[in-house]
């Protein structure tokens, strides 16, 4: 495996399966078994997952709510997200811990790094929920800074789309993917590949990102096996 400790990114929104809202069981059971194969090789798995298939902060306003107190729903709704993948992990007899930014204490530990990088060498898969626990932040930036505290090797950005393009593939046919890009060209050609704090984190900090398609079977594995998938930002 190409990589000994990941920090894998998963957004809320890819939860949904094909459904407009929530949680679909069959998509959160093939994440599920996915982490298991490559946690069975040995990689150290850390994980931050998006709560955008329940609820986001910007979103608060259309209800007439404060966008703090809509951040700290967003929160809830990754830790809602992470509990449904430790569920599902620890169905298929995976070890896993849930870290949370917000004391909940019934439910999942504080996050405390010395005790996330232990779980990991222990072989447990980590889970961080709520985000860094401070509202206008994204759980990208929740990924790059949870990855730099416990020195992952890189932050594995699992999307529906294979990588970065040239424009969105969505709606330009003519847009091309780029296989390895710096930093740098990021900023200058203005991609999205993260919110800016969460790219500024990675980037100040050395750290590798890889956008990859997660939703297609196996490709987590394939990542790690050595197989060149996806788009590798990198100094
Ligand atoms: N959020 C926050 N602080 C954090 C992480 C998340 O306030 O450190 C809130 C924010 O409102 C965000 C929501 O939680 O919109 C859900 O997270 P995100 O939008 O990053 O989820 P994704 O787009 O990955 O599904």
């Amino acid at each position: 495996m190409t990589y000994k400790r990941i920090l894998l990114k998963l957004s809320g929104e890819a939860l949904m399966g094909q459904q407009q809202y929530g949680i679909d069981a069959e998509r959160l059971m093939q994440y599920a078994t996915e982490i298991k194969t490559v946690a069975s090789k040995g990689v150290e798995v850390a994980i931050v997952i998006g709560g955008g298939n329940i609820f986001r902060g910007v979103q608060a306003a259309a209800f007439g709510l404060d966008r703090v107190q809509g951040d700290y729903m967003g929160m809830l709704a990754t830790v809602i997200n992470s509990m449904a993948l430790q569920s599902a992990l620890e169905k298929i007899d995976v070890s896993t811990r849930l870290l949370s930014g917000l004391t909940i204490q019934q439910v999942c530990e504080p996050y405390i790094r010395r005790r996330a990088v232990r779980h990991l060498e222990k072989g447990r898969v980590v889970i961080f929920g709520a985000g860094i626990g401070s509202p206008y932040f994204t759980t990208d930036s929740a990924a790059s800074l949870r990855a730099i505290e416990i020195e992952a090797d890189v932050v594995l950005k699992g999307t529906r789309v294979d990588g970065i393009y040239t424009a969105d593939p969505e709606k330009d046919p003519n847009a091309t993917k780029f296989n390895e890009i710096s930093f740098n060209e990021v900023i200058e050609k203005n991609l999205n590949v993260m919110d800016m704090t969460a790219f500024t984190l990675c980037k100040e900090n050395n750290l590798p990102i890889i956008v990859f398609d997660m939703n297609t079977e196996g490709n987590l594995e394939r990542l790690l096996g050595g197989e060149p998938l996806g788009t590798l930002v990198n100094s």
